[in-house]
């Protein structure tokens, strides 16, 4: 990650951009603000440049609480028929019945458990260009792009040309 890099996504945090995927020092390279994109070091052989027009999904998360199944109390709270399915003659216990008042298995009793959940960002990744040829940055509004440039290293001239952009687009 380089530091140029990061440096901008501090810039555009500060005014106002939404900087999406993680913290100025893992930047992916992309912030959305009102209806324009900045693109910062993207090519198009990026895996960044995959996610235009996507949602992003975190890995799963182990995450101790309440059991979800017995609501915490350590017991089964609703009577479960037992299912046994017949096929060729062999029959398959597809789920095993309970009675209220059992130990509930999933929690063993303890009313709490390991469970994972997935994080979702639910507003999906904006559509966006990679960065043309030898740029490094872009702005870009419904698909159009309105301005760009090569370097990163001066990441101040980068945060003002991208200033000086949009107030002369607007
Ligand atoms: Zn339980």
């Amino acid at each position: 990650m380089n530091e140029s890099k990061a440096s901008i996504a501090r810039a555009l945090l500060r005014k106002g951009w939404n900087v999406l995927g993680g913290p100025p020092t893992e930047w992916d390279g992309v912030a959305v603000k009102d209806d324009v994109i900045v693109v910062v070091d993207v090519d198009s052989h990026s895996p960044v440049a995959r996610r235009a027009g996507k949602g992003v999904s975190y890995p799963a998360i182990e995450t101790y609480g309440k059991c979800s199944d017995c609501n915490g109390c350590g017991q089964v709270t609703e009577t479960l028929q037992s299912i046994i399915v017949e096929v060729d003659d062999e029959e398959f216990l597809l789920q095993e019945g309970k009675e209220v008042g059992d130990i509930c298995m999933t929690c063993k009793g303890g009313g709490y458990t390991w469970e994972s959940r997935r994080k979702i960002v639910a507003e999906p990744w904006p559509m966006f260009k990679p960065n043309p040829g030898r740029t490094k940055w872009h702005l870009e509004r419904d698909g159009e792009i309105f301005a760009s440039g090569g370097g990163l290293a001066r990441h101040r001239d980068v945060v003002r040309k991208i200033d000086n952009a949009l107030q002369g687009d607007s």
